[in-house]
């Protein structure tokens, strides 16, 4: 059995249901597929959610309405024959009066994650009916029924396994099974999401909870690139990376891929192909356990960052010193990412601003803090690359003239992360591809 999962764009338009329902059925083995919500939808809602948090009212009817008629648009052109048209107005029907009503109660937060859900909700109902139309056998998988979080919101594998398997043993003679990506049950048992772009999440856990022989994520460009193909001119597609490059990659800012997908998958060596829905014969990228040789994958680069750099002379011959630097993080729970450190500091970065003002004031009696906003990491990635002399030697030759603010070598192999004022970035990324790749 495999996974199919397809993002917003993939699904954002009829014809691209029309076209994705055509990739589904060409499959041979058994497919769960996996679904976002309509692009937009999910940003619509959250929309939605603030204005009904605000008091806002008919900013949110004005909201809600103009998401329905986006919807009313959508099955005009997705479905023909009577009763799959009266079916998914009723759909629609059923899902924006929730809206309607959720307008006229008094906000809490689990409310605001029910009106999130309701994109996934669509989106794989109104596929279901397309299917139907076409004639398609295929069985609605409810991910409310198996898809669950714990108290720390951690996904629940073990229960997600034992309930999905017991769904899909129901229905053993189906080959098409069709379910909501992002949502599930936290553990009061309210309805709750994997959090923004979840769905690839989603994806990995069922692959990673059935054991599936691959899981595919179908997007709208063919694979994950070695550059950022907004930056530079010529990108080209990484053939395979172990999960290890991808992780790094996908934290380090290539958007491709979920960063939280990737664990579910390595831990129960399930391989991942990221694939185009516009360009299905396209290789794409492959992700398996093992990196396939040495060398320089690709390239990302994570905005927004924020360095602080923590001087002090008592730093010297002293221990403790980092623990207590690090706790005041932890308090505010806010994760650093880069970190080196010299006798008499430290410099560290973090993405999260949130509580800046309040870290800074408690690093304060540590010594001197200076702070540098708008920073970007640039992250190097591929198999060893750390201890392969030629690559780090180009890396810095190809890079020259960039004023580099933190440099971190060593923390993995399969890493060299760059801190480099933002205005840098397009510079650095053309710099690397042409350096690194020979490609301009
Ligand atoms: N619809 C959700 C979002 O936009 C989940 C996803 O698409 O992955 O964040
Ligand atoms: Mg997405």
């Amino acid at each position: 059995m495999k996974i199919m999962k397809f993002g917003g764009t993939s699904v954002g338009k009829p014809e691209r249901m029309h076209h994705i329902a055509g990739l589904v059925t060409k499959e041979t083995e058994p497919v769960i597929v996996v679904l976002s919500a309509l692009s937009g939808t999910t940003n619509a809602l959250v929309e939605i959610g603030d204005f009904i948090s605000k008091g806002e009212r008919s900013a949110a009817r004005q909201a809600i309405d103009k998401l329905e008629a986006h919807y009313q648009d959508f099955i005009s052109k997705l479905v023909s024959k009577p009763a799959q048209v009266a079916k998914a107005k009723s759909v629609i029907a059923e899902h924006f009066e929730f809206l309607n009503i959720i307008l006229r109660i008094s906000f809490s937060e689990a409310l605001s994650k029910d009106i999130l859900a309701q994109g996934e909700l669509l989106s794989t109902k109104l596929f279901a009916i397309y299917l139907e139309e076409k004639g398609i056998s295929h069985v609605l998988l409810p991910a409310l029924e198996f898809m669950s979080i714990d108290v720390n919101d951690e996904p629940q594998i073990g229960s997600i396994k034992v309930k999905l398997t017991q769904l899909l043993q129901q229905n053993n003679d189906k080959k098409i099974f069709v379910t909501q990506g992002y949502i599930c049950r936290n553990a009061r048992g309210e309805v709750d999401n994997l959090k923004r772009g979840g769905s690839d999440y989603t994806a990995s856990l069922v692959a990673a909870a059935i054991e599936a022989s691959v899981c595919e994520i179908w997007t709208d460009i063919d694979g994950m690139h070695n550059n950022d193909p907004r930056m530079v001119k010529k990108t080209v597609p990484v053939e395979q990376l172990s999960f290890d490059e991808a992780a790094e990659l996908a934290y380090f800012g290539a958007k491709i891929l979920h960063p939280a997908s990737i664990w579910p998958a390595q831990q129960y060596k399930i391989p991942v192909k990221l694939l185009n829905t516009m360009q299905p014969e396209a290789k794409g990228t492959l992700i398996t356990q093992q990196a396939d040789g040495v060398g320089v994958k690709a390239v990302a680069a994570k905005d927004n960052i924020i360095a602080i750099r923590i001087k002090s002379s008592r730093m010297l011959l002293a221990y403790g010193f980092l623990r207590k630097t690090f706790e005041v993080f932890e308090k505010y729970k806010t994760p650093v990412d880069m970190v080196t450190t010299s006798e008499v500091a430290v410099s560290l970065t973090i993405d999260n601003a949130t509580n800046l003002k309040s870290i800074l004031k408690e690093l304060e009696p540590f010594g001197t803090v200076e702070v540098d906003e708008n920073q970007t990491i640039i992250s190097v990635v591929g198999h060893e690359i750390a201890q392969t002399s030629n690559i780090v030697k180009k890396l810095f030759e190809s890079i020259l003239k960039v004023p580099v603010r933190m440099v971190s070598y060593g923390g993995s192999p399969h890493n060299i992360s760059l801190l480099v004022p933002a205005e840098y970035k397009t510079q650095i990324l053309q710099q690397l591809n042409k350096g690194m790749f020979g490609l301009e």
